[in-house]
């Protein structure tokens, strides 16, 4: 596997919060030679729900993890179950594809968190749920004003109605912090990411699909009319294959996948639990899920249990000296954003992997000139709804039927080289820059 960021990027982090929270299942490594009708390759969320799908329609899947299922971005992230998936603004959306295709894609963000509330509630997984729909918090007051500018073309987007409020409306909200006021949007909700995963991994085997963990795809051949899956211990016949490796990809697996994805390091913190006197401190009483109107945004939400998770983009390195650097500057951002809780502790901290498109659109369907070979990735930090709702999604390309629910045909697009080869994450430097000077 060739990779582009350092190796610690790709080792397991010590104190992953919703790891404590579930305990994972024991799962085998492949051994010796199988076949199977679809192989996918990685088990997060896009290769968990497409397993699933596919199991449903009755097909012979088996799911290769190089770690275990669940242990990539997918077992790790804020939980925050909501419309994205794209970095495209709507303007630019409706330049390059049209206005039908851009309403399409806003019909699709809806139903991914309706696929995923679905599958909670049909498999009754409890994912510990809360938070009615999304709040976004003005940083400045020009953030605000943008905001008023913006939601009624938003709530007609989505069709839904929004609540604007201001700044004296913060502290009755339970959202007291240094923000101008803000905006929510009633669709989505959060959970805990493991525990959502596990029960759709534990309804996926149900069906009937195999799960092998420690079992990195080390190179996928054409052999005959089938592909060839090799890994360390065996290899896996199948007639057709799914890419479901996101920001864990490697520029050789296949080949073709070469610089045409962007991972970008994301970074939480979690607290102790707040008892009701921290979170009266502070004024922030709320179960709302928020993130705030930076460009490099952060994204935070009171737990159930009272603990308090803060994350946002990581470093642009992941060598040792880098992570310590990231956990001094996250943490002068939670203490600068929620002053009362400078002496709480922060008890958890971890990284992760999430993954850009040059087109700052996501990629689901076939890859050209390889006929059987599919993907799915590329869902910009907005992968809980998206990924989930596309890994059906490529399951019904592997099905060979069109999607069953919304699906713009611009989702298709093969995604297009970055430049820079394996040096391109020195894209983001700039790009960083740029945005931090605009968040000011
Ligand atoms: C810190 C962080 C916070 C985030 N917060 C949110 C959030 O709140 N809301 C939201 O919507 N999105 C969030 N995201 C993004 C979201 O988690 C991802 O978009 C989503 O989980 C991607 O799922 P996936 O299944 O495509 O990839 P992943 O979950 O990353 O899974 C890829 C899997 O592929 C496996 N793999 C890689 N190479 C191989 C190989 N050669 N052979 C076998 N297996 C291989 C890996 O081991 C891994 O398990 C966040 C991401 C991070 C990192």
């Amino acid at each position: 596997m060739r990779r582009i960021y350092e190796t610690s990027a790709y080792q397991t982090p010590q104190s992953c919060w919703w790891w404590s929270t579930t305990s994972p299942q024991a799962l085998r490594p492949l051994q010796g030679p199988q076949r199977t009708e679809v192989a996918i390759i990685g088990g997060g969320f896009t290769g968990m729900n497409a397993a699933l799908a596919l199991a449903k329609a009755g097909v012979q899947t088996c799911v290769l993890d190089a770690q275990h299922p669940g242990w990539g971005a997918s077992g790790r992230n804020g939980g925050f179950c909501c419309l994205g998936g794209a970095k495209a603004t709507d303007a630019s959306l409706t330049k390059r594809f049209g206005t039908d295709q851009c309403a399409q894609w806003h019909q699709a963000e809806r139903a991914a968190v309706d696929h995923v509330a679905g599958l909670l509630a049909d498999y009754k997984i409890d994912a510990d749920t809360h938070s009615d729909g999304e709040t976004l918090l003005a940083h400045s007051p020009r953030a605000m004003a943008q905001i008023r500018a913006t939601a009624k073309g938003l709530g007609q987007a989505y069709q839904t109605d929004l609540h604007v409020f201001g700044q004296d409306a913060l502290r009755q909200l339970g959202l007291n912090g240094r923000f101008h006021g803000g905006m929510t949007l009633p669709v989505g909700f959060a959970l805990n990411p493991a525990k959502y995963h596990a029960g759709v991994l534990a309804a996926a085997q149900t069906k009937g699909v195999i799960v092998y963990e420690q079992t990195p795809a080390t190179a996928i051949t054409r052999d005959g009319a089938k592909w060839r899956v090799s890994t360390p211990s065996g290899t896996v016949h199948a007639d057709k294959v799914i890419l479901a490796t996101n920001g864990y990809s490697s520029e050789d697996l296949p080949d073709w996948l070469r610089a045409r994805y962007l991972p970008v390091q994301s970074s939480i913190i979690v607290t102790r639990p707040l008892s009701e006197q921290d979170q009266a401190r502070q004024g922030w009483t709320s179960l709302q899920m928020c993130y705030d109107t930076r460009i490099l945004l952060h994204y935070f939400r009171l737990m159930p249990d009272g603990r308090f998770l803060f994350g946002m983009r990581g470093g642009l390195r992941a060598t040792p000296r880098s992570e310590t650097a990231l956990a001094s500057k996250i943490r002068a951002h939670f203490h600068h954003m929620f002053p009362a809780w400078r002496d709480v502790k922060i008890t958890h901290h971890w990284s992760g992997l999430l993954c850009l498109m040059r087109s700052l659109t996501p990629f689901c369907g076939a890859v050209p000139d390889h006929p059987g070979l599919y993907a799915a990735m590329g869902y910009h930090g907005n992968g809980v709804a998206m990924g989930s709702y596309l890994g059906a999604c490529v399951a019904d390309h592997v099905l060979g039927r069109v999607p069953q629910g919304p699906f713009p045909a611009f989702l298709r697009q093969p995604p297009k080289r970055f430049p820079l080869g394996s040096l391109r994450r020195a894209l983001l430097a700039p790009a960083y820059a740029a945005a931090a000077v605009k968040d000011r």
